[in-house]
This record gives structure tokens, C-alpha cells and sequence, in this order.
């Protein structure tokens, strides 16, 4: 069975209500917003809208690439898996992404990478996230 990945039907719909943001963020215990793997950004005010920045899953990914202890690694189905044991903290992978889709746990000083888990697609009321 192929491995799911977390897809964007359509940025378009996000009315920027963070509910995918607070639901990543709850996996880890979190009451706020601060370990979410999904970040919800305002294109310019309110009439422009709101884009959606979540792990693409690439098959090919660039964050693994400079990670320079191999904490990221591959992840079957696109994008990839952190051994955090193996983590320096070194940030190359944040800045390595091309979609600016890895974010930091700054407490731990690790990257907060997206699982593909699907978590946060059922509490999006306008159905922008799906898993496939
Ligand atoms: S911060 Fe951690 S996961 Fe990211 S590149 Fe550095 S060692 Fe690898
Ligand atoms: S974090 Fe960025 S570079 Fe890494 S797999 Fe996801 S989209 Fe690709």
C-alpha cells in the first residue's frame, strides 16, 4: 500500500482560521501553535487571502540532502523522517527547503517536520487539505 502524503486541494478556500494549525500543534501536547508541522500566512489582507505552507513530500528532497548527520531521511511515499537522536540542530534543512516548509522547534532546537499523518485534515471546515 503506498505511503499517504498530505495534499493542498485548494489554497484558495483557506479563510486563514488556523485550525490545521492548532491541530498539528496538539499532537505534541501543545495548546498553542507552536510545534505545528502546517503554517497558514496572509498574502496581504483579508480580500487577498491566505496560502498554505505544508511539507510537499518531495521525492527528491532537498532538506535531506544537507542534513549533514542524516537525521532526515528519506520517507517512503515522498519527503522524510527525522531521527531527532541524530539532530545538532544545525538548521540546514530550514533553510534548504524550497517551499520554507520546515519550521523550528525552538524549546529542542529541531526541526518540525511534517508526518504525513492526515491529523489536521479533518478540522479544515473548508476542506483545503486532503490525504492521498
Ligand atoms: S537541523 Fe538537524 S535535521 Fe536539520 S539539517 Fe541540521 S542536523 Fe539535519
Ligand atoms: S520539507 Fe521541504 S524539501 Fe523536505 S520534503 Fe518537504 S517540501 Fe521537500
Amino acid at each position: 500500500m503506498p505511503a499517504r502524503r498530505l495534499e493542498l486541494v485548494d489554497p484558495d478556500l483557506c479563510v486563514g482560521c488556523m485550525s490545521c494549525m492548532f491541530a498539528c500543534s496538539r499532537r505534541f501536547g501543545d495548546s498553542g501553535l507552536n510545534y505545528s508541522a502546517i503554517h497558514v500566512r496572509s498574502v496581504g489582507g483579508v480580500e487577498r487571502g491566505f496560502t498554505v505552507i505544508v511539507c510537499r513530500a518531495c521525492d527528491d528532497p532537498s532538506c535531506a540532502k544537507v542534513c549533514p548527520t542524516s537525521a532526515l531521511r528519506m520517507r517512503r511515499g515522498g519527503g522524510v523522517t527525522l531521527d531527532a537522536k541524530l539532530c545538532i540542530g544545525c538548521g540546514y534543512c530550514v533553510r534548504a527547503c524550497p517551499f520554507g516548509a520546515i519550521f523550528w522547534d525552538g524549546v529542542n532546537d529541531k526541526p518540525i517536520i511534517c508526518t504525513h499523518c492526515g491529523y489536521c485534515v479533518d478540522f479544515c471546515p473548508y476542506g483545503v487539505l486532503r490525504v492521498m
